[in-house]
C-alpha cells in the first residue's frame, strides 16, 4: 500500500504539498506546506526523512506551492527538485512572500527572523524539459518514471504523472484549460493493454490516484461567462467617466487581463504597475508556454499607445489625475500592500469608480474586508473571477479523460471539495475524495 499524507492543499486553498510514502521511501509533490517550525507538523515530519526523500516535483512558482523550498535546503536535502526553467526564473519574486511571512511570525515573538543568506541557492533544480519533451515518459530515478505536460496556469506550470513502485499517480498542480494566453496539454488516459510494456507518449495508463485541482468547487461558469460579466461592469464604469481598479498578482491572471482589457477597450488609457509589465515581458520570452497568438498579442500590448507605466508614487498620482477615465492594474491581488491601498484611497474618492477583484480573497485580507464591508465603500466593489483553476465542468471532463480514477479533489476549502465530491458521486463517479491537511490516504 502506498501512503499519501496531506501537508497542505486538500481542504484549503492557500497551500499545496503532498507527501507519498512507500515503505521507508518518500516522494514530495510541491512544497506549499506550513513552514512554522513551532506549530507546523510539516517541518517536523520533513526534518527526519531527508535522506529517504527520493525526489521532489515543483508544479509552478506561486508561493502557495513553493514556500517550503527553503525548508528542504535547511534540512539538508541533497536530491533533485524537478521542475521547469520558467518556474525557477519566477521563484525569487514569488518567494518574497516567504520573507514577509517569517517576519510576521517573528513579530509575534515565536521565530527569529531568517538569516539573510537563507535561500534556495543550494537546491539542485533539474529541468524536466531538458530530459524529455512534454508528453513523453522518461526515467528520473532508477525506480521512477515521469511524464509531464503544460498546465495552462503560468509559464512553466506543469502537471506530472509519476510511476513509482508500481503505482501510477497524476498530480495536476494548478490547472486550467481555459487560459486565453497559456497553452495546456490535457492529460489523457491510454490503456496499458493497447500500448507496449511502457506507457505511450503523451498518454497516462490506468491511474491509482489523481490529485486534481478543484479550486472552484461546483462553480459551472466558463471563462467566457466571467469575461462577459467583467466587460459589463467595466463598460458601465467607463460610461460614467469612472476608473476601474483591478488588483492582480505579479504573475498570472494579471497579464491575461491586461491583454484582454487592451483589446476590449482599445481607446481607454491603461495604467499598469511596472512589475506587471516586466512580468509580461517574461511571458513573451517563454513562447513555448503560450498559445499560438500569444507572442503577437503581447508585443502588440507592449507597443500600445495608451499603456502607461506606474513606477513610483508621483507617477501613480500624476497618471490617475491625468486619466480619471481609465483602467488600473495594481500588482497585489488581495490589496495587502501600502501601494495597493493607496490606489484604493484614490479610487474610493469617486463614486463613479469601481474596484473589481478577480481572484480568491483570503480571510483577513484587505481585499476581503473591502468586499464584505458595505460601510467602507466610496466606490463600488465587485468580485468577478478570472479562471486559472478548475470548476465542476473542468474536473468532470478531466476525470472522463482519465477514465475515472480514484481522485483527490484539492486546492479548495473542505466544504467546497465536499460539495464537489458529492456532486460527482451523484453523477456516478466513484472513489472521489475530499480530505484536509494531515489526513492520510492509502491506495
Ligand atoms: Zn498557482
Ligand atoms: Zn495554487
Amino acid at each position: 500500500m502506498m501512503e499519501l499524507t496531506i501537508l497542505g492543499g486538500a481542504g484549503e486553498q492557500s497551500r499545496s504539498s503532498y507527501l507519498l510514502r512507500q515503505e521507508d521511501q518518500y516522494l514530495l509533490l510541491d512544497c506549499g506546506m506550513d513552514i512554522a517550525e513551532e506549530t507546523g507538523n510539516s517541518p517536523d515530519r520533513l526534518r527526519h526523512i531527508m535522506s529517504r526523500l527520493q525526489a521532489v516535483f515543483l508544479s509552478h512558482a506561486h508561493e502557495d506551492h513553493s514556500i517550503g523550498l527553503p525548508l528542504l535546503e535547511r534540512y539538508g536535502y541533497t536530491g533533485e527538485v524537478w521542475t521547469t526553467r520558467a518556474t525557477v526564473r519566477q521563484l525569487p519574486v514569488c518567494l518574497k512572500a516567504l520573507e514577509e511571512h517569517q517576519y510576521a511570525i517573528a513579530d509575534g515573538g515565536t521565530v527569529s527572523p531568517p538569516a539573510e543568506q537563507e535561500t534556495i541557492g543550494n537546491i539542485r533544480f533539474r529541468y524536466l524539459e531538458d530530459i524529455a519533451p512534454r508528453g513523453e515518459w522518461t526515467w528520473v530515478h532508477p525506480n521512477m518514471e515521469v511524464c509531464w505536460g503544460r498546465a495552462g496556469h503560468l509559464p512553466g506550470s506543469i502537471w506530472v504523472a509519476v510511476s513509482w513502485y508500481g503505482k501510477m499517480i497524476l498530480y495536476t498542480g494548478d490547472y486550467s484549460a481555459e487560459s486565453r494566453l497559456l497553452e495546456a496539454d490535457r492529460p489523457l488516459h491510454h490503456s496499458r493493454i493497447l500500448s507496449r510494456a511502457y506507457p505511450a507518449p503523451g498518454k497516462i495508463p490506468d491511474l491509482d490516484l489523481a490529485i486534481v485541482d478543484a479550486a472552484y468547487g461546483v462553480d459551472t461558469d466558463r471563462q467566457g461567462n466571467k469575461l462577459s460579466q467583467l466587460n459589463r461592469y467595466m463598460k458601465e464604469t467607463l460610461k460614467q467617466g469612472g476608473a476601474i481598479l483591478l488588483p492582480v498578482p505579479v504573475y498570472g491572471r494579471g497579464q491575461e487581463l491586461m491583454l484582454w482589457a487592451s483589446e476590449q477597450f482599445a481607446d481607454i488609457p491603461i495604467l499598469v504597475e511596472s512589475d506587471l509589465l516586466d512580468a509580461l515581458k517574461l511571458f513573451a520570452a517563454e513562447p513555448h508556454w503560450l498559445r499560438a497568438d500569444g507572442t503577437a498579442r503581447i508585443e502588440q500590448l507592449l507597443r500600445h499607445p495608451r499603456i502607461y507605466r506606474m513606477h513610483d508614487d508621483p507617477s501613480r498620482e500624476e497618471l490617475f489625475l491625468r486619466y480619471p477615465r481609465s483602467i488600473l492594474f495594481t500588482d497585489d491581488g488581495m490589496m495587502q500592500s501600502v501601494k495597493a491601498q493607496q490606489h484604493y484611497t484614490r479610487i474610493a474618492a469617486g463614486r463613479e469608480n469601481r474596484v473589481i477583484f478577480t481572484g480568491d480573497l483570503a480571510y483577513g485580507s484587505f481585499g476581503r474586508s473591502l468586499l464584505m464591508d458595505m460601510e467602507r465603500r466610496g466606490c463600488q466593489i465587485h468580485h468577478v473571477r478570472y479562471k486559472v483553476h478548475q470548476g465542476l465542468p473542468d474536473v468532470r471532463q478531466m476525470l472522463l479523460d482519465l477514465k475515472s480514477p480514484r481522485t483527490l479533489l484539492v486546492h479548495a476549502t473542505r466544504p467546497r471539495t465536499d460539495g464537489l465530491a458529492l456532486r460527482l458521486q451523484q453523477e456516478g463517479f466513484q472513489q472521489v475524495h475530499a480530505l484536509q491537511p494531515e489526513d492520510q490516504l492509502y491506495f
